[in-house]
Formats: structure tokens, C-alpha cells, sequence
């Protein structure tokens, strides 16, 4: 279970208020390198994968900040065994603070995807996989990654491709909403 993690990040984007939760979040995700004494105080970009991720949580913070607003983003956090359903919270906390939370709305299991494995061997592809609706673009559409894997025939490889992460068309959209609605 990944639970709820709170944080916070500066008027600078640095992290910080990272509380015991994030050390508990680090040593289960075996992400020793995370940890809150370690993290401390370096920007947040560095932990965001991907240059599109990145382009649309600048601008949900900027709305955020400029709004004083408080908005959630839902998200997935999918593991190779589990389909994660989280949502994060953004609100502004003054002085260009933004208080962060991630909160688990549902998890549900799935059958292993090597695909999110992290210790199994890539294939030279490359698979554009959206950051927050994990789903993958493959064949000129935007598939749940088992259905993807599939159509293609890479589930029956021994080496699934690499994914890189980007924003697809239906999230950026969601993350515009966002950003409009709350005024
Ligand atoms: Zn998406």
C-alpha cells in the first residue's frame, strides 16, 4: 500500500515538510537514495520524469500559486502487480508554498507487467507511456499498457520496450481544466 504522502514545496519549487511518511514511502518503495534527509531541499523537477510532465505541473503550480487555488490531479502510481489509483493535491500555502498530498483512492491487483519492472531487460523500442493515466501509445493509439502489449505482440517478448514519459492528449487536456476552472 502506498498510502498518503504530504509534502510541500517552497516558493522556489524545493522540496520540503518532508515528515515521517516520506521516509516510511522511500524504504517500502526500496528507494534508499530518497530519503527525506537526502531530499531535502533539492528541487522538485528532479523526481518529475519527462519534459512534457514537467511543462504541466509548472503550469499546474503556477495556477496554483497565482490562484490561490487548491486543486486534485488524478493520477496512477501502477506497480508491475498492482493498478494504482491516486489523486494529488495541490494547495497554495502563501509565500509561493504549495502544501502537496498523494492520496490512494483505489488499488487493485493485476497480472505481472514486465513492463513496469524495473529489473527486466529493455528491447531497443521505445514506448511513449502518459505520466498520469500510465496508458502507452502504441500502434497510433493510447491503450492500457496489457491491451497495447498485446496488439503489438511485445507480451510475448522476453524484453518489453523502454517507455519514456510523456502527457497524452486526453491528460493534457484534464490538467488545462484544472487550471481554468477553479478561478
Ligand atoms: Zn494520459
Amino acid at each position: 500500500m502506498l498510502g498518503s504522502l504530504s509534502y510541500a514545496i517552497d516558493g522556489s519549487d524545493l522540496l520540503a515538510d518532508l515528515g515521517v511518511g516520506w521516509d516510511e514511502f522511500a524504504l517500502r518503495n526500496d528507494a534508499p537514495e530518497l530519503a527525506a534527509e537526502r531530499v531535502v531541499g533539492l528541487p522538485i523537477w528532479g523526481f518529475i520524469h519527462g519534459e512534457e510532465t514537467r511543462e504541466v505541473y509548472r503550469r499546474l503550480f503556477e495556477w496554483v500559486r497565482a490562484s490561490d487555488a487548491r486543486i486534485a490531479v488524478p493520477f496512477r502510481c501502477d506497480s508491475p502487480d498492482l493498478f494504482r489509483f491516486m489523486r494529488l493535491e495541490l494547495s497554495a500555502g502563501g509565500d509561493g508554498r504549495i502544501a502537496i498530498q498523494s492520496v490512494l483512492e483505489l488499488e487493485k491487483p493485476r497480472r505481472h507487467l514486465s513492463l513496469l519492472d524495473r529489473a527486466v531487460g529493455r528491447s531497443e523500442e521505445e514506448l511513449p507511456a502518459c505520466s498520469f493515466c500510465k496508458r502507452v501509445l502504441a500502434q497510433g493509439r493510447w491503450s492500457e499498457p496489457e491491451v497495447a502489449l498485446a496488439a503489438t505482440g511485445w507480451a510475448a517478448c522476453a524484453h518489453p520496450p523502454l517507455t519514456r514519459e510523456v502527457v497524452c492528449e486526453q491528460c493534457q487536456l484534464m490538467a488545462k481544466g484544472l487550471s481554468r476552472s477553479e478561478a
